[in-house]
């Protein structure tokens, strides 16, 4: 069983209440067996790597992204748009793909969240046009070392049935169940140390019928996978569940099965005090992401009245059509900031990143990555101080990493073996895969 160790770090920050100056860890087969200051823990391993000069933090976790929209990203007819008309713009853009562009997009998108900090990352994809499937989106993180959550995403309500989607984009409940299904089988891996897991997606309370939604519930129950949706993301959205169910989006989808432990939703954003009370009661989650709702002119969602009652709250970067980056360290930043917004200066950087680590490991149900700490996976990441956007801030190199300019990372390591290393993604032709993705991109487009 391969060790590793890593020595020298100028501070090493577990996430699990430790900041420790020339830290180190040491990892057993991809595994955490002893993190300390450097003379405090073995002194040998086979692979060891001296990250004097470097903070080390825990890898990133992405908890809501559409990789897809790499593909129309500062798409012209969509860039200074609210959500409905944003998506009627991009909704036939995104029906031309291929599997190609599912592949290919999905790809470049973890390879820019790789470098940016995201070592677990899920996707929320939810539209299949010309044979795309969740297959094309495994094949496409195929050889990176990156722990990748998929979705089997869905849209069953279109135009004609009082939907946002055109009626091309949405599919019949029974194919969705039955992919849904065929999904969890093929690819998900519920064990600890998984690389490879599957949630049910339906896309939001406007694209998808009532009874999709109940049925998915009931499927993710018994196959004991998660539950992901859109919710309460834009005023327009609270007055369609308020037009056709009757009651807001929250109070909707209680009322079909999804509140617990399993579920978390993207965005909240519109939601009072009582909503938040039964979601943290419940354990319901968010998917905090602050850039796309700003950059769609949303709203803020209540990250310090979800804190505070409970909810577990995670990171996440958004579609790259709404956030037209896929970069985690530059999310936390925003985090930070929006909240501080709402909040004043209370809202801390170790906040932010706890949201990015401890946090979105918690709503992606994953209690073996998030920290470092002994028994969880060797997840984590190494930024270079030396560096120009960092001079003058080592009097707390931890909140530089969310305070100063975004960086990329240098290296990091999913269960002890390379992602990054010296700024690349291990394994990866880069320009070849911006090449064909900007072909693919202008194909969408024309
Ligand atoms: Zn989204």
């Amino acid at each position: 069983m391969p060790t590793l160790l890593i020595k020298n770090a100028h501070v090493l920050a577990t996430m699990d209440g430790a900041e420790i100056s020339h830290g180190g860890l040491h990892a057993r087969d991809g595994w955490i067996e002893n993190v300390g200051p450097t003379m405090d823990i073995p002194a040998t391993a086979d692979e060891v790597v001296d990250l004097t000069g470097h903070v080390v933090l825990p890898g990133l976790v992405n908890t809501h992204h559409h990789l897809y929209q790499t593909l129309t990203r500062a798409f012209p007819g969509a860039q200074n748009s609210e959500l409905f008309d944003w998506l009627r713009t991009l909704y036939p853009v995104w029906a031309r793909m291929t599997p190609d562009h599912v592949r290919v997009s999905t790809r470049l998108g973890l390879v820019e969240l790789a470098l940016s900090g995201a070592t677990t990352v899920f996707d929320h994809h939810y539209l299949w046009p010309h044979g795309s499937s969740i297959d094309d989106q495994f094949e496409g993180a195929d050889g990176l070392n990156i722990r990748f959550h998929a979705s089997r995403g869905s849209m069953s309500r279109g135009e004609s049935d009082g939907g946002l989607p055109p009626d091309s984009v949405v599919e019949d409940e029974d194919s969705i169940l039955e992919d849904t299904k065929r999904a969890i089988e093929s690819f998900h891996e519920p064990a600890r140390g998984s690389m490879r897991q599957v949630a049910v997606a339906p896309c939001s309370p406007f694209s998808v019928t009532d009874n999709l939604m109940r049925e998915s519930a009931a499927l993710a129950r018994e196959t004991e996978t998660r539950l992901h949706t859109h919710l309460a993301e834009t005023k327009d959205e609270e007055e369609f569940c308020l037009g056709m169910h009757g009651l807001r989006p929250v109070a909707y989808t209680e009322s079909l099965g999804w509140a617990g432990e399993d579920v978390w939703y993207a965005h909240a954003v519109h939601v009072g005090d009582d909503e938040v009370a039964r979601m943290g009661a419940a354990g319901t989650g968010v998917a905090h992401c602050p850039t796309s709702n700003m950059r769609l002119g949303a709203g803020a969602a209540p990250i310090t009245r979800y804190l505070d009652r409970g909810v577990p709250v995670g990171l996440g970067v958004d579609g790259s059509a709404s956030n037209d980056s896929s970069n985690m360290l530059a999310e936390v930043r925003q985090a930070l900031l929006l909240n501080r917004v709402n909040n004043g200066p209370g809202f801390t950087a170790r906040q932010a990143l706890e949201m990015a680590t401890t946090g979105g490991a918690g709503i992606l149900g994953r209690h073996d990555i998030g920290k470092l700490a002994p028994g969880h996976a060797a997840d984590f990441i190494a930024i270079d101080l030396n560096r120009v956007e960092f001079a003058g801030s080592l009097h707390d190199p931890v909140a530089a990493t969310v305070l100063c300019a975004p960086a990329r990372v240098d290296h990091s390591w999913v269960g002890g073996r390379r992602l990054v290393e010296h700024g690349e993604v291990v394994g990866v032709d880069v320009p070849a895969l911006i090449e064909s993705h900007n072909r693919l991109a202008f194909d969408l487009g024309d």
